[in-house]
């Protein structure tokens, strides 16, 4: 038999863990594996706050492609289009003209992006924390501001830097601004210039609770952690606007701000408006259990999906429900696609998914954190160990294991690394300064 290609549109935590399941399980004869993404790597996000925070390299948060995906093609570029129709997909490669590239059964895996609304100002100041590259500029960004307030005699410019705005109250925010506020504290040590309650640190919460995932009484004491560590938490309020960095929130208070961080919430990537497959109401990749992609009650043969792009029906809860986007999900839902894919290969019938939420475990900050997994909860340190233990145990590859243990070992023998590299940021402008005729 002619061996079926199957294309890999993206490769996340479903991407990566399908494309590496398949491409073990499948012989050259039964399939050859394409992969595409347009970054070198997989980012393992759950660690983008610590990697923000400086306890772990951000190297090490992040899994190379082509070590990992030995037996596969890795293609980098993005999709930019799927006409399942004809079973092919558009790929833009990094350089150079897009290609079509047909394909026998796809794997759809882009993920998702940061859910904004139309807010004044927003997309002129505010950044989201998903990817490795906002996580490194955010820190980057938060230390410059301690220079910036540490260097100014201007009381307003000092307090403007000193104020930093996160907007959403799931566990990428709350992490996100408990890991910041963490480093932040760290390392005024070296700024006699600056005192702990000149920053100011605010979260804006839509709803009356932060964390969603876990028990309000697990939310609430995240809540009076952050209160004891002097932040200013607004519940029940929302961002009106932010043009030129003065934050206005709808309980009418106003003030200004330059590092405004968008966390919440997450839509499907825009990529999927330029398929053929079909979507839900928020835009997702309908999907049975089993992974393959639905349409009303026809299954679209060869077609695939799952994580945070793909509507999934939860099947440990009553019908209608669907799975939360979580790389707890993602990752699992990766290894059933897998093994599902190689049995319709090989004429066998899919298997449908079904995972209980195991609940959720949250950083805040060194030796702090919130965690409620198969109904027990824990607080502070047993809970930030098993923040760490269980990440560390998920995070793809012994060399990424070992190497982020390597990270956290030295952590705890040296003092955090709190210095900004601004110049990453613009890395040619002395280089072009020197260089003007
Ligand atoms: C800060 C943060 C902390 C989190 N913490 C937790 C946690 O503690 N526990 C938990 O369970 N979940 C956590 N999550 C959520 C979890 O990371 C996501 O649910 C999970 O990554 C979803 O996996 P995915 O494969 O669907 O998407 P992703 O892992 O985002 O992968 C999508 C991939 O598709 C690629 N891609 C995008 N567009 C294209 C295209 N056009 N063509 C080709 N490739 C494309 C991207 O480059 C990316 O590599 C966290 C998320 C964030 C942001």
């Amino acid at each position: 038999m002619n061996p079926k290609r199957i294309l890999v549109v993206g490769a996340g935590h479903v991407g990566l863990y399908a494309a590496l399941r398949l491409s073990k399980k499948l012989s050259s004869r039964e399939a050859e594996v394409i992969v595409v993404d347009p970054q070198p790597h997989m980012t393992y996000q759950p660690f983008l706050p610590e990697a923000s925070g400086g306890n772990i390299s951000p190297r090490h948060s992040v899994v190379p492609l082509r070590r990992e995906l030995r037996r596969c093609t890795v293609v980098s570029g993005a999709v930019t289009r799927i006409d399942h129709h004809r079973k092919t997909a558009t790929v833009q490669p990094i350089v150079g003209p897009p290609r079509e590239i047909a394909y026998d059964h796809v794997v759809v895996a882009p993920g998702s992006v940061s859910r904004t609304l139309p807010i004044p100002g927003l997309h002129e100041h505010g950044i989201g924390f998903k990817t490795i590259g906002e996580a490194i500029y955010l820190r980057n960004h938060v230390l410059e501001q301690l220079d910036v307030a540490a260097a100014t005699t201007d009381p307003q410019v000092r307090r403007r830097a000193l104020t930093f705005v996160f907007v959403g109250g799931g566990y990428a925010g709350i992490e996100a601004l408990a890991e910041m506020e963490d480093m932040a504290r760290d390392a005024l040590r070296y700024y006699p210039e600056l005192k702990t309650s000149d920053m100011r640190w605010v979260l804006v919460e839509a709803t009356q609770r932060v964390l969603p995932e876990v028990d309000r009484d697990m939310g609430a004491y995240t809540v009076q952690q952050l209160l004891k560590r002097d932040m200013d938490i607004r519940l029940d309020t929302r961002l009106e606007s932010c043009v030129d960095g003065v934050v206005k929130l709808s309980d009418g208070d106003s003030f200004a701000s330059d590092t405004i961080v968008w966390t919440a919430g997450v839509k499907p990537s825009p990529m999927l408006d330029a398929t053929d497959f079909p979507r839900d109401d928020r835009r997702r990749v309908t999907c049975l259990p089993t992974l393959q992609v639905v349409d009303g009650d026809r299954v679209v043969e060869g077609a695939w999906s799952a994580g945070d792009c793909a509507a999934v029906p939860d099947l440990t809860k009553a019908p209608g429900n669907f799975c939360s986007p979580s790389a707890q999900h993602a990752v699992r839902q990766a290894q059933r696609m897998a093994d599902n894919i190689v049995a319709v290969i090989r004429g066998r019938e899919p298997v449908a998914y079904k995972h209980k939420h195991a609940g959720s475990v949250a950083s805040l900050g060194l030796h702090k954190g919130v965690a409620q997994v198969y109904g027990i909860k824990m607080t502070g340190w047993p809970a930030w160990f098993m923040h760490r233990t269980y990440h560390m145990s998920r995070i793809p590859s012994f060399n990424r294991k070992v190497r982020v243990v390597v990270d956290w070992t030295l952590a705890f023998f040296l003092k955090r690394e709190v210095v900004a590299l601004g110049q990453l940021h613009d890395p040619r402008e002395e280089f072009a300064e020197a260089s003007r005729k």
